[in-house]
């Protein structure tokens, strides 16, 4: 009897053991599939003249095989967007989980409403620089000269202060907002805010926001967009610090909670695409951005990280085709200048620190690098040195 219920005390305790071991090996299979974060993959990418974007046939191969953009998050994309665009995107991707189409028979793209007529152009990219009325003279006159001159009806200066001749000289776009000239949160997040509003007013697919001390390249800013659609959320820029920055939550949960995000610094420029600056409207349009900012107590460029991250739940697209003067400049390749998307130079606090590329201009006729850059991407400008193009080849 005894002997008996330990033989059948030892059965259960082998037969508990290979249950065991058999629910351990089925664990992996019965867990649900780990989240993936939507970060919108770039299309494949085809050639770029400056202003337009084509490749070599001017179309895509009909019936071909295409890694592309396959973003779920466009399933997700807002009413807001369906209304103006009049475009249901989710159609375009009825493969889901794969990242291979072809474009069906009898259409002209991937993209419904986005045909090979629809290459992104620079007319397509709303820029905002963001200066200050003492600013105009030493800083903005420079890239009115150089890479504004390129861009002319597409870039928008948003400034405190009147400035008839500078207007009247230069043709350019100069909005003043009227915000204070103070470098403070306030000001700086009144100017965002307008920036915001006149994106969203001018129906352009991209905004694009840089500083005063930034030279965009504009033939690699075309490239990079033309990368991904501007009905994808897509936030491009660069972080100035290596860790997400951590801020009460006071918008969701009155600051019971902190949150986590990222977000790209204004000093090096940021991207925004038509379809993610619409979804940031409840919290960034009509002055709420000024509110959405006080509530975090965050500067303008962490408050775009704030809406875009923790609110939106979009995940920002680290880029080091950005720059800003917190970097080494010099370190930049040289190599490479000419493919970055935007420079700047150091400001008092360290006027050597601009990228180290040299044709035709010494450091005093230049300091930023500015001109030289410019020269190199258009010898043709009336006031450059005429010089064969030393970095391309
Ligand atoms: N700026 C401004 N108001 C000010 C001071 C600066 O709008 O009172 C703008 C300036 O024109 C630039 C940006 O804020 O576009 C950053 O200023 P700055 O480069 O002087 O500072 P940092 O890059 O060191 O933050
Ligand atoms: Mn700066």
């Amino acid at each position: 009897m005894h002997i008996a219920s330990v033989g059948v005390s030892k059965v259960c305790f082998l037969f508990s053991l290979s249950l065991c071991g058999l629910l351990l090996l089925l664990i992996p299979a019965l867990q649900p599939k780990a989240h993936q974060v939507d970060l919108p993959q770039p299309r494949p990418q085809v050639k770029t003249s400056p202003n337009t974007l084509q490749n070599s046939t001017g179309r895509p191969a009909r019936g071909a095989s295409l890694t592309t953009v396959l973003n779920t998050n466009t399933e997700k994309l807002g009413a807001a967007i369906k209304a103006e665009n009049g475009n249901d995107y989710r159609e375009t991707y009825s493969e889901e989980n794969s990242n291979t189409v072809s474009i069906p028979e009898g259409q002209d793209s991937i993209f419904p409403g986005f045909t090979s007529h629809d290459l992104l152009e620079l007319k397509d990219i709303f820029i905002a620089v963001k200066t200050t009325r003492k600013y105009h003279k030493s800083r903005l006159e420079l890239l009115i000269q150089t890479w504004i001159s390129q861009a002319k009806e597409q870039t928008y200066i948003f400034t405190d202060g009147d400035d008839k001749e500078l207007r009247i000289r230069t043709g350019a776009n100069i909005i003043n907002t009227n915000c204070s000239a103070a470098h403070t949160r306030q000001a700086l997040c009144c100017k965002m805010s307008v920036e915001y509003d006149k994106f969203i007013e001018s129906k352009k697919k991209w905004f694009c926001h840089v500083d005063d001390d930034n030279y965009v390249i504009l033939p690699s800013l075309l490239r990079l967009l033309s990368s991904y659609h501007h009905s994808q959320d897509v936030y491009l820029g660069r972080p100035s610090l290596d860790h997400p920055i951590e801020a009460a939550e006071r918008v969701k949960t009155d600051g019971l909670m902190s949150v986590k995000f990222w977000f790209a610094t204004g000093g090096a420029g940021f991207c925004i695409s038509r379809g993610l600056g619409l979804k940031m409207s409840p919290w960034a349009s009509l002055g709420n951005f000024i509110s959405t900012a006080e509530k975090i107590r965050l500067p303008d460029d962490c408050t775009i990280g704030y809406i875009i991250e923790a609110l939106l739940e979009v995940t920002l697209i680290h880029t080091h085709l950005f720059h800003s003067h917190l970097e080494n400049l010099q370190k930049l390749p040289t190599n490479n200048v000419l493919e970055q998307v935007t420079l700047s130079y150091g400001g008092y606090e360290n006027r050597r620190n601009v990228v180290s590329i040299v044709a035709g201009f010494s450091l005093v006729e230049d300091p930023t690098r500015f001109k030289t850059v410019h020269c190199l991407l258009y010898p043709e400008t009336d006031w450059c040195p005429k010089l064969k193009r030393r970095l391309k080849n």
